[in-house]
């Protein structure tokens, strides 16, 4: 589950890594005034306006705007709220800004330059251990060091049993260039970093950038944080921040009724038991020259209800052309599934308008085939997995 940047760094603050502080706000009277708070709070006129939306990449996309006075805070807070905002992250069509975090300037003159860092938080699925990964080139893509200049790229891995200890915050610190203050800061900053990942049962950190002030101070200003979905269920307190306007309505909507169910491009929907049925089905799918809809696995139990709700997630995509049903019968038997099937398909009357391709293979697989055949219903049976691929591309040619 992802938070929002505000949400990110509220969690991050709680565990005593320092922060750029900011107020989050719904429209513009609001915005106006969460930045005369801050600069009771700061001392600082200039603020940035920063739209809350699931993605990154929001400063080129318009959605990151330096305001120096309170008009220009009502002005851009009005600009930004409402806006559809397009990122290197979003599809075209965007992601629209329900609200705004209005930050303290943090990018002021001083002493010495500011510097932007990257620091993230993750585990190595490879050792199975946590790790920072870090660089000195903050600010810009990640994805864009990792491909030009690798050896810009700095990791320390944490060893469960030790936590992550005082030398490799260090060398974290020593890594970056760091002296003085800001070394010493920035020791900090990892180490309460890496506490709040581990307390907070989080799967991703990602701070870009990680701020040294003109003043020496080590700061996130930005902050994308992933809570594991594992761990929701005693983390109440985290599970309350999930915003659904985030998310695909079709996607929650499913959650809601236990489906395993992702949202595609294509055309061709399906329902398989199993995640690995499920991806082996999606690729048989490509091979016969369609395009999978969507990933639904809907899990052990296929009875009719079940197949009901799956065919109605399914069928609310309207690039949906045909329907293709991939079930082993393992636990569950093929003739109950296949009895669910065509229960379901007589209780949604004329709801399913596209043609659908059955395969049941393992325990009564042969029965389950008789009475798919025999129903009299507009389903296509297979046993064959090449068999139902090539019924699926006839009907879509
Ligand atoms: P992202 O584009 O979605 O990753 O959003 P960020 O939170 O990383 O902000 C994008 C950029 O805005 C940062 O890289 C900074 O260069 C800039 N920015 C963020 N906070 C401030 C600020 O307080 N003052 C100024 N001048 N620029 C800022
Ligand atoms: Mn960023």
């Amino acid at each position: 589950m992802n938070l929002h940047e505000y949400q990110g760094k509220q969690l991050l603050s709680s565990f005593g890594v320092r922060i750029q502080r900011g107020i989050v706000a719904q429209n513009a009277k609001e915005a106006v005034a969460a930045a005369k708070k801050l600069t009771e709070d700061t001392g600082t006129d200039w603020h940035v306006i920063k739209a809350q939306v699931h993605a990154g990449g929001r400063g080129k996309g318009g959605g990151v705007k330096l305001a120096k006075n309170l008009e220009e805070v009502e002005t851009i807070a009005g600009q930004i709220i409402g806006m559809d905002l397009v990122t290197p992250q979003t599809s075209a069509e965007g992601k629209r800004v329900h609200q705004v975090l209005v930050a303290e300037d943090v990018y002021y003159p001083g002493e010495s330059e500011t510097s932007e860092f990257y620091v993230s938080v993750l585990l190595n699925r490879g050792t199975g251990r946590n790790m920072i990964m870090y660089s000195t080139e903050g600010g810009m893509d990640i994805e864009t060091v990792a491909e030009e200049t690798p050896h810009l790229i700095f990791t320390e891995e944490v060893d469960p049993a030790t936590g992550l200890l005082p030398f490799q915050a260090r060398r974290v610190a020593f890594n970056l260039g760091l002296s003085g203050l800001a070394f010493k800061e920035m020791t900090k900053f990892v180490t309460a970093l890496y506490t709040a990942y581990v307390k907070s049962d989080s799967s991703l950190f990602e701070i870009n950038p990680v701020l040294k002030t003109s003043d020496n101070k080590i700061m996130a200003v930005d902050a994308k944080v992933s809570i594991d979905d594992n761990a929701l269920y005693r983390r109440k307190d985290l599970a309350e921040l999930r915003d659904l306007r985030e998310e695909s309505a079709i996607e929650v909507e499913a959650g809601e009724l236990g489906l395993n169910y992702v949202d595609l491009d294509g055309n061709v929907g399906c329902m398989v038991n199993g995640a690995g049925l499920a991806m082996a089905t999606m690729d048989l799918i490509k091979q016969a020259g369609g395009e999978p809809a969507n990933f639904l696995d809907v899990g052990g139990t296929a009875d009719a209800a079940r197949v009901e709700a799956a065919f109605r997630i399914i069928l609310k995509d309207p690039a949906v052309k045909a329907i293709l049903i991939n079930i082993f019968g393992g636990i569950v038997r093929c003739d109950r599934v296949a009895q669910g099937i065509v229960d379901a398909y007589k209780n949604m009357g004329d709801a399913i308008k596209v043609p659908i391709i059955v395969r049941l293979q393992g325990t009564n697989a042969d029965i389950a085939k008789e009475l798919i055949d025999s129903s009299g219903l507009d389903v296509q049976s297979a046993v064959q997995f090449q068999e139902a691929a090539d019924k699926v591309q006839a009907v879509l040619s």
